[in-house]
């Protein structure tokens, strides 16, 4: 049995140029397609196993849904609800599965993953046993675990957790956990924990078609790296389809005649400030008019509130927050809070498309069941592995590389990624970030989040300062963010543009347009000081993004 493996790449520095040079010369055992959640965990998962495996992503890793996600680890209350009312020993099984994934994913990073007490208000007697019944069975569901168990409070107790709750009408509370988590940096933890495992990792390499033996069996993946608009055939002797909501189209690009199997629906968050709801305890909104949940939740300095939940159509355009989901969403927070919180006070938004397995086409997107499934084209011998959520993309790897072994080896060999800690999270402890703080001489709250996002890795932020220490300043007077994080983050985890950088590596677009806009500028000459372009290039670079920020707030209903 494989214990946690040692990381062997000290240096832990993503190489794009190598991994090119990679693709050009080698070839694979497994080529994986989509860098997400899901396609990352196969390729941390594959290399595990010994596999030499390569990923690509058309955009940036994590770029898609599994940044934009509600960063629960959940069984999904919501789900077991459903099970309960049909009495669906399959919904039973998922919401069990995932409620023990849970366990495993905040073990293997805690600095990314943590416990979260969410409390639902009750405005009856009759809906508080309702929920303190529903969320027992969740507790007894989730087994021995390292959450708390779930508790009913008084209206006292509740307001004292939660004192802007309007307290009209309230008449108690349910309390239960769920694991949260930074889903952006976790997917980047697993992506480096791939790399120092031997995956090659390549963002910005977009699918343009396989190559087939005279059987019509995948030989080869043609793809274009969109900076530089350079072809490259990768060499594989399987492929894995693992994009998520695009799945259909891998699979009809490996086999015309393959039916669709997805479909997907838009979900949206909007940010606001932290101060509006500054506790610890996040607040599940049980049911809006049209029969959904929505959560409000303490994230970084912000309060992340969401989601919408529509089925719409496939599309390639950044899912955005729009002035119509501003209004939905602000009108139940509103419902629940003694203070009116206004659309001028939202500080960002972002959305997603859920990747749902079709079940039934007649059924609506909602009462979709939520489960994975892997499938192997007779045709082609493309792998797709569809449908799942974030919470269960370590099992949805393990299936997927399972099939992969029995295929390529004819056995199946024990899956790692149980037991296989995340980048910074060998001996990481909580409270280091106070020891930092005197250690280096900055702030505890730059500290905090370093250990936070990092992990064990932020002291090599911090030893950055040693050498330069203007590097110790923060991009804007009283931002968190220090000089050296942005550099660090540049050379190491392989941002290609201002977005990658501020969106992804940083995290700051998703929390605040306003002061991604203002902090642009400095942001780009950092990089450009890392990455060695030219100010032409970094005037482009600014130009686009900033363009891009301003159609999210005009879309989100500011006026510009
Ligand atoms: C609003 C919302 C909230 C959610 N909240 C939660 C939650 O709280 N907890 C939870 O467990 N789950 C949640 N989910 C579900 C979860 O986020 C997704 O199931 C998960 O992120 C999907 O990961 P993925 O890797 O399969 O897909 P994606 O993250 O979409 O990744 C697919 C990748 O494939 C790439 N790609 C596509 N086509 C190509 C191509 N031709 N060539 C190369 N690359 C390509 C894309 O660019 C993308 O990066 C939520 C989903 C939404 C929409």
């Amino acid at each position: 049995m494989q214990e946690n493996q040692p990381i062997e790449n000290d240096s832990l520095t993503m190489n794009r140029l190598k991994n090119l040079s990679r693709v050009e010369h080698e070839e694979f055992d497994l080529c994986i397609i989509g860098g997400g959640a899901t396609g990352l965990g196969c390729a941390l998962d594959a290399a595990l196993r010994g596999f030499k495996v390569v990923l690509m992503e058309r955009d940036d890793f994590a770029s898609a849904t599994s940044s934009k996600s509600t960063k629960l680890f959940h069984g999904g209350v919501r789900y077991l609800e459903q099970a309960v009312k049909k009495l669906d020993m399959e919904q039973f099984r998922m919401v069990n599965k995932a409620l023990n994934e849970r366990k495993t994913l905040i073990k293997n990073a805690p600095h990314l993953a943590q416990p979260l007490a969410l409390l639902t208000p009750c405005y009856s007697w009759w809906e508080g046993i309702y929920y303190a019944i529903g969320l027992k069975i969740y507790d007894w569901l989730a087994g021995k675990t390292n959450l708390a168990s779930s508790e009913w409070l008084s209206k006292k107790a509740a307001l004292r957790r939660v004192p802007q709750l309007n307290e009209k009408r309230l008449k108690s509370a349910v309390l239960y956990f769920d694991g949260h988590f930074d889903d952006t940096r976790y997917a980047l933890a697993i992506a480096k924990t791939a790399d120092s495992k031997g995956a090659v990792l390549l963002n910005h390499v977009e699918t343009l078609g396989f190559t087939r033996n005279t059987e019509g069996v995948l030989t080869g993946l043609q793809v274009r790296e969109t900076l530089n608009d350079e072809d490259y055939l990768i060499k594989a002797k399987l492929f894995v389809n693992a994009t998520g909501p695009f799945s259909d189209r891998i699979r009809q690009l490996a086999n015309p005649k393959a039916a669709t199997r997805m479909r997907v629906s838009k979900g949206v968050h909007l940010v606001l400030p932290r101060d509006l709801m500054p506790g610890d305890t996040a607040v599940l909104i049980p049911k809006t008019d049209d029969g959904r949940v929505i959560f409000m939740l303490p994230w970084q300095r912000r309060l992340l509130v969401g989601t919408t939940d529509e089925e719409c159509k496939l599309t390639e355009k950044e899912i955005a927050l729009e002035k119509d989901d501003v209004a939905y969403l602000l009108k139940y927070v509103n419902r629940y809070f003694n203070k009116e919180i206004k659309p001028e006070q939202v500080k960002s938004g972002f959305g997603g498309l859920r990747p749902l397995l079709q079940a039934d086409p007649s059924e609506d997107a909602k009462s979709l069941v939520r489960d994975h499934e892997v499938e192997v084209d007779k045709t082609s011998g493309l792998i797709s592995i569809m449908g799942g959520k974030w919470t269960t993309y370590r099992l949805m790897a393990k299936d997927t590389i399972d099939k992969c072994e029995q295929i390529l080896r004819g056995d199946i060999s024990e899956c790692a990624t149980d037991k296989q800690l995340l980048i910074g999270a060998e001996n990481w402890v909580k409270d280091d970030y106070k020891r930092l703080a005197r250690k280096f001489g900055i702030p505890e709250y730059v500290t905090r989040r370093l250990n936070r996002r990092y992990g064990t890795e932020a002291i090599k932020v911090l030893m950055m300062i040693w050498k330069d220490p203007t590097l110790r300043h923060p991009i804007v007077h009283g931002s968190p963010i220090i000089k050296a994080e942005v550099l660090y983050v540049t050379i190491h985890e392989m941002p290609c543009n201002l977005k990658d950088l501020m969106s992804r590596r940083l995290g700051l677009e998703l929390t605040d347009w306003q002061q991604t806009l203002d902090v642009m500028s400095t942001v780009a000459s950092l990089m450009q000081e890392a990455l060695w372009f030219s100010s032409t290039e970094r005037e482009r670079m600014i130009a686009l993004y900033q363009k891009e920020i301003i159609e999210f707030k005009r879309t989100a209903g500011f006026e510009i």
